[in-house]
Parts: C-alpha cells; structure tokens; sequence
C-alpha cells in the first residue's frame, strides 16, 4: 500500500439527494466536523467525516482511543451538532436524540437500579413510544427472551453479571425497534470468554431481525467480526482512512489479511514491520 494515510473506499454507494427513495442509505453523515468547547480551547473531535449506512448494515466504526468514535455515535444519537457538514436519517437532519436511535454504552450502570430486568426493558416502551401497558409488557417479553433473560425477568440489576446487564441494555434497546441501534463499545468492560460470547449472540440476534446497527470498537478483531462494513478513524482528530468491507471470521486467512491490512492502516506500514519482526 502506497500510502496508508490516504482514505480508501471498497464498493461505493451513491449518494442520493437527501430523499428517501429505496437503496437510499438510512442515515448519512456528510463532512462532518465536530467539536467540544470548553471556557478556554476547542477540542476537534472528528475532522470532515463522511459515510453512508445502509439498512441492515453492521457498520462499524474503528480507531484508537480519542478518535471520536464516541463523539460521532452521539452525533447520529443528536446529542450533539456538527459545526460542519450535517447528519440525516432516513434523509431529514438529526437535530434531537429521539426513540428511533437507541443507544447501549460499555457501563454496567445504564440501567435503573430501583427497576427490574422487565421494567427497564419497559419503561421506553411506555414513556418515549407511548405504548400500552399489555403492549409494552408483551414487546418486552419477546426481546428479553431474545437475549436469553426469561429466568431473570423479574431480577434487579445488581443481582446480574455484566454480561447479563448489557443483554437487558440490547433488549430495551432492540424492544424499541429503533431505525438504527447504537452501541458505543457494548462489551469493552466484559472479560474475553464473555465478550466473545456476547459478539456471537448479537450476530444471532441480527440474523433474526436483520436490524441496522452503528458499533464502536477500539478493538481490529471485535470489528471483523461484529461488521460487515468498517470505518477505520485515524487518531485524534479522527478522519476516515478507510471504509472496508469485513469478511466471514469463519474464512481465518482472510480474516488475518483484513486484520493486518486495517492495522497497517491505522498504525502505518512502519509499525507493521516493527510487529512482523
Ligand atoms: P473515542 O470514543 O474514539 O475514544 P471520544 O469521542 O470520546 O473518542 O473523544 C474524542 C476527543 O474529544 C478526545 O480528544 C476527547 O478528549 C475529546 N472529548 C470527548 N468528550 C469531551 C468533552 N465532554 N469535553 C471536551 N473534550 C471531549
Ligand atoms: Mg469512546
């Protein structure tokens, strides 16, 4: 690779003319340039960002820490502007978080400690879609057996393992049946065997719904395996070095020459060498 700072695309798509119109991407984020203020500098968080998600995508989002992986997720969740370029769903500019973003984080804590497995999966359902209470309760049912909780239904909190929690977190997040669901780093705090366990589950649960999901990840491999696009950020301030199209983990010489290639282009090709010996 010539130069592995300049970004690359694989497979293109078209950029539609902010209408939706069927093979339009569902959310598309176009130059975007985000920024912190503080009483005294301004931190650039991500520098003219663009890419397209399509339905059903798994499009992740790669880079080391700092990058503005983070910043960029709570940009398409609304919870913060761009000074530059603009974020649209489904064609119309993000300007508010709303319930057809749903977002999981890494921490344990994201649920209500005084409320049980069944009313966390709930409590969107009834306060931000408005839903029915036999509605609600019957949307909950089904998600929290989708990932694998019925026994637990009626448990706290602090009475799960983490592994546990962040299933009760994907469960109200998918119950909302959100256009996109959010996942900024969902497993970082997991140990290995869990983490591993949890990536798996989350591909079963998107072979039963096929529903569209934007994942943070820091880690090359969780990316390969959770993706069937990834965006790879360069450090801070982020900007895209390369859109890519993942590969089956099943397929492990591609999957080991993906991982090489992203390597090289987050670290350069001098670093690559370094680690080869
Ligand atoms: P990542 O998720 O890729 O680790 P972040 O999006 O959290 O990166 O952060 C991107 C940059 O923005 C970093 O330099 C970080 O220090 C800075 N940053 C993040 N949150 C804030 C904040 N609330 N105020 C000021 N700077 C912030
Ligand atoms: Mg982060």
């Amino acid at each position: 690779m010539a130069n592995p700072y300049a970004a690359e695309t694989v497979n293109p798509e078209p950029s539609p003319d902010g209408k939706v119109k069927p093979g339009a991407p569902l959310v598309q984020v176009d130059g975007v340039t985000l920024e912190y203020k503080t009483t005294n500098h301004r931190v650039t968080a991500t520098y003219r960002v663009s890419f397209d998600v399509h339905r059903a995508d798994r499009f992740v989002l790669l880079g080391p820490s700092g990058c503005g992986k983070s910043t960029l997720l709570k940009a398409v969740g609304g919870y913060m502007s761009p000074i530059e370029g603009k974020i649209t769903l489904k064609g119309k500019t993000i300007t508010r978080p709303g319930p057809d973003r749903m977002m999981v984080f890494q921490e344990f804590d994201q649920l209500l400690p005084w409320k049980t497995v069944l009313q966390n999966v709930m409590f969107p359902l009834r306060v931000a879609k408005g839903l029915s209470k036999s509605d609600a309760l019957a949307k909950a049912e089904a998600y929290i057996n989708k990932v694998k909780l019925t026994k637990f239904i009626h448990s706290y909190p602090h009475t799960l393992s983490g592994g546990m929690k962040q299933r009760v977190a994907i469960a109200r997040g998918m119950a909302m049946e959100p256009d996109v669901l959010l996942m900024d780093e969902p497993f970082a705090a997991l140990d290995a065997l869990t983490r591993r366990k949890m990536q798996e589950e989350l591909l079963q649960l998107w072979e039963d719904t096929r529903f569209t999901l934007m994942f943070v990840t820091h880690s090359i491999d969780e990316a390969i395996i959770v993706g069937n696009r990834i965006l790879v950020l360069s450090p801070h301030p982020g900007q895209v070095r390369a859109e890519l199209n993942s590969v089956p983990v099943s397929d492990a010489v591609a999957a080991k020459n993906l991982a090489d290639r992203i390597s090289g282009l987050l670290f350069g090709e001098e670093s690559r060498r370094i680690s080869r010996g």
